[in-house]
């Protein structure tokens, strides 16, 4: 065997080929990992991190506003969005300097260029280098998709840009009726931003449970979120500091920011995949196997780049698998079948298992069990936002298939509850579990009345 400059060279320092990276080189093997832009990818530089802190800063107004039910009396407040900004930015280079201090800590050669795939075991770096190694591992991710077909589609932003905005707008349009379409909607909302959203359905959330999406868009239209459903842009047109939007139903609307989030595409385009025959599906994600094998020997992929569940901690899981696998000595599968997941709106909703649609629809027999209630919190401060929780349980095994959750902590609630559902949990174990009150929590332990559908 001839001998290669690596063992391994993985191409992205995102979530997914840092993990891989630094598991890879704790088991001996000589790394190398390649990225173009800055290390920790999209969860770091413009994904669930700076997300998660424009969440926070959006929830203030709520909690100035509720403090007055409980005797609190703030003075005049207001909201800087530079001071936002900057702190942001501020803790987004300290975690992106963590990420690549932790790579270089496990003795992983760090190169901060573009690298493409240049036939069977090998990459070319963007100065031409052509470097070999026993084992690559595509770990790019993905970008935005943007409309390519619309009149003034250049003045349309994605969140990419989101983050990075000098001044908050004071009207926005958000196009899409996704994760992030929703989410960016209720950050700007929380902000105060006049906020409009507008999407190709009837409803939000296309596969999460319906009561969690009725539930959601009730929640976001109390919150004065305008929502402008089963419609499209057809074009946009800039006019003075403002834009005019053209709809496919005929009407139009001003606005002074528009934010498309119609979704992601893998990021491939161009990286030499048809050198060494690793193939590719319709949307351009790389086809694997269930230990993240492309179609080309010594060739692996992981993360957003081959579109199974785009998360975060799905990434991570499937690149330290790959590690674990190739140079671990273990063979190790990621389940992507029960991931939970979080929809970090105001208010927040979570997930873990099946929607009672699903449930049905793979022919189980189903006892749902749902709440809808004011929190305590609530109460006294006067919002008028209702929590749910609702359970689905196959009546034949008892077996607890699915619980969703909309309301303050939903994530928090649902991570939890996702152990429960992980060891097989029926129904009859959570009724067996004692509930810790006062909690909004313990409504999921409580639950005794099946639910009936009005007749
Ligand atoms: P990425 O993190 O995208 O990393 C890929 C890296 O590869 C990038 O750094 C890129 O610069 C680099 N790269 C690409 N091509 C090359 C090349 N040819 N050479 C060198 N480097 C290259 N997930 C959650 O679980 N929770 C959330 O709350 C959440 N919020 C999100 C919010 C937003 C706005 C977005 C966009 C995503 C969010 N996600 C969230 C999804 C999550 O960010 C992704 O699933 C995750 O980052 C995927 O990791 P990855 O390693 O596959 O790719
Ligand atoms: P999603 O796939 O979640 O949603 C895309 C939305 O855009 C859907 O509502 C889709 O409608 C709509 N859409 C697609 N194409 C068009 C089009 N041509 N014109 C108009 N509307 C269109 O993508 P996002 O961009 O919101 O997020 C990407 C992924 O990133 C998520 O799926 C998730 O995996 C991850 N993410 C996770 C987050 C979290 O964990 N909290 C937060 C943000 C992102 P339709 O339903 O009709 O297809």
């Amino acid at each position: 065997m001839t001998a290669t400059d690596y063992d391994l060279f993985v191409i992205g320092g995102g979530s997914g080929g840092v993990r891989a990276a630094r598991i890879a080189a704790g088991y001996g093997a000589k790394v190398a990992l390649a990225e173009e832009d800055r290390y920790g990818g999209t969860c770091v530089i413009r994904g669930c991190v700076p997300k998660k802190l424009f969440v926070y800063a959006s929830r203030f107004g709520d909690e100035f506003e509720d403090a007055r039910g409980f005797g609190w009396t703030a003075g005049d407040v207001s909201f800087d969005w530079a001071t936002l900004k900057a702190n942001k930015d501020r803790e987004i280079l300290r975690i992106s300097q963590v990420y690549e201090g932790n790579l270089k800590a496990k003795g992983v050669t760090t190169l901060d260029t573009r690298a493409v795939i240049d036939g069977a075991g090998a990459v070319k770096l963007a100065d031409g280098r052509r470097v070999t190694a026993r084992t690559i591992l595509i770990a790019t991710g993905g970008r935005p998709s943007r409309y390519g077909d619309i009149p003034g589609a250049a003045h349309i932003i994605t969140s990419n840009e989101a983050f990075e905005l000098e001044k908050l707008p004071r009207r926005i349009l958000v196009c899409g009726g996704g994760y992030i379409a929703v989410e960016f909607a209720s950050i700007f909302a929380g902000l105060g931003v006049e906020t409009t959203l507008i999407h190709r359905r009837d409803k939000v959330l296309r596969g999460f449970d319906e009561d969690l999406r009725d539930a959601l868009m009730e929640a976001l239209a109390q919150r004065g979120i305008k929502l402008v459903m089963n419609e499209a842009l057809t074009g946009v047109a800039r006019d003075g500091d403002s834009f005019h939007v053209a709809l496919r139903g005929g009407g139009s609307l001003e606005t002074d920011l528009v934010l498309s989030a119609i979704g992601r595409e893998p990021a491939t385009h161009g990286l030499g995949l048809e050198t060494a025959g690793v193939r590719t599906g319709a949307k351009g994600e790389i086809i694997v196997d269930s230990f993240s094998q492309t179609t080309a020997p010594g060739i692996f992929a992981v993360g957003d780049v081959t579109d199974r569940v785009n998360l975060t901690p799905v990434a991570i899981r499937e690149g330290h698998a790959f590690a674990d696998s190739v140079f671990g000595n273990k063979r190790v599968q990621v389940d992507h079948s029960q991931v939970p997941t979080a929809v970090f709106t105001t208010p927040e909703l979570a997930t873990v298992g099946l929607s009672e649609e699903a449930a049905r629809a793979l022919g189980h027999t189903l006892d749902i069990y749902k709440a809808r209630f004011r929190p305590l919190r609530n109460t006294v401060s006067g919002r008028a936002e209702r929590m749910l929780m609702k359970l689905v349980v196959d009546r034949d095994t008892d077996r607890v298939l699915g619980c969703h959750v909309l309301g303050p902590d939903a994530a928090e609630i649902v991570q939890m509850a996702a152990v429960a559902l992980q060891l097989g949990a029926r129904k009859a174990d959570f009724d067996a579990t004692v509930a810790l009150h006062p909690s909004v929590a313990e409504e999921l332990v409580t639950m005794r009345e099946k639910w009936v559908p009005a007749s």
